[in-house]
């Protein structure tokens, strides 16, 4: 079996204004580094689908979506860019985008449940673990690892299910929509004090939340994962297992200041897969969050891909 690579060009329509870190090019340095790593030729590619908006009701309020929709779609009919919080900018693209980025990871669950894919990655833009049930927030507007794992749960009929979060920030909106769900493990490492500045205190016992001091590098890190993560994802033996990837956390990236490199990446991905092939079937569904550095987030997801793959 063989792992799916979701993606679509709409993802690229998405433009947060001149200069943005999260921007368009960051899927394209992506591209160009499976091509030329020549991991391209194991993944299995599919355009993704528009998501359901049902789907999206999963993990985010009706009335939240309803207004998202009105607010999103009147930016596409004017051409006019609109902040919708402080971080978080729609332009003409965002809307079809964000349908895209969750659409992908619904299509990469069910692809990974039905047995058409072993697992899956979703290299999409926007992101979407800041965005908590009612909000927008930190570049995200569906948040897409909640959707999907709750779509796993609520249509799919799965018991368990787990998120890792490896992203250099807090998912803060993953953990919103998460917390006391206790059909959901969440757990997660983030550099504190930094932006979203929150999960020093876990808001569920579903939560298993690592804050990290800037300046940590992997040595370290690996030794906080094996004793605080795998005890909990071994207690917990999840179904399936969705990771929000974000690859900002590597030492070359400026957002944030811990000091991973690809071999990371790597193991992490390794011990996660270690956990799936023994709980879940090999199931995981990946999606892309953040990760700034163009060389370093292609690098990095290569290395992820590679394991993913088992090439
Ligand atoms: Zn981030």
């Amino acid at each position: 079996m063989s792992t799916a690579y979701f993606s679509h060009a709409d993802c690229r329509l998405h433009d947060m204004g001149r200069g943005h870190p999260e921007c368009p090019q960051r899927l394209a340095a992506i591209d160009d580094q499976l091509i030329s790593s020549g991991i391209d030729i194991a993944l299995d590619r599919h355009d993704a689908p528009l998501v359901s908006l049902k789907d999206v009701e999963l993990a985010h309020s009706a009335g939240y979506v309803a207004n998202l929709k009105d607010q999103l779609e009147q930016v596409e009919a004017s051409g006019e860019p609109r902040a919708l919080d402080p971080d978080t900018v729609a332009g003409p693209g965002t809307w079809r985008a964000a349908l895209r980025a969750a659409g992908a990871a619904v299509a990469a669950t069910d692809a990974v449940i039905d047995g058409r894919a072993e697992n899956a990655f979703c290299a999409v833009r926007p992101p979407g673990h800041h965005a908590t049930r009612d909000e927008t927030m930190g570049f995200c507007f569906f948040n897409n690892v909640a959707i999907a794992a709750r779509h796993a749960l609520d249509v799919r009929g799965l018991a368990r299910v787990a998120v890792i979060d490896f992203d250099v920030h807090h998912g803060n909106g993953t953990e919103d929509i998460l917390a006391g769900d206790e059909r959901a493990l969440m757990v997660s490492f983030f550099q504190h004090p930094l932006y979203p500045y929150s999960g020093a205190v876990p808001k569920g016992t579903n939560m298993v939340n690592l804050p990290i001091p800037p300046y940590t590098r992997g040595a370290e890190l690996r030794e906080m994962i094996e004793a605080q993560w795998m005890p909990a994802l071994e207690r917990f033996r999840p179904e399936m297992i969705f990771i929000s990837a974000g690859f900002d956390a590597h030492r070359e990236d400026d957002l944030g200041q811990l000091g991973l490199v690809e071999a990371d990446y790597e193991w992490i991905t390794r011990r996660v897969k270690d956990i799936a092939d023994r709980h879940a079937k090999g199931r995981i569904v990946s999606c892309l969050e953040g990760g700034y550095n163009l060389s370093a987030l292609a690098r990095s997801v290569v290395a992820h891909l590679r394991v993913l793959a088992g090439v």
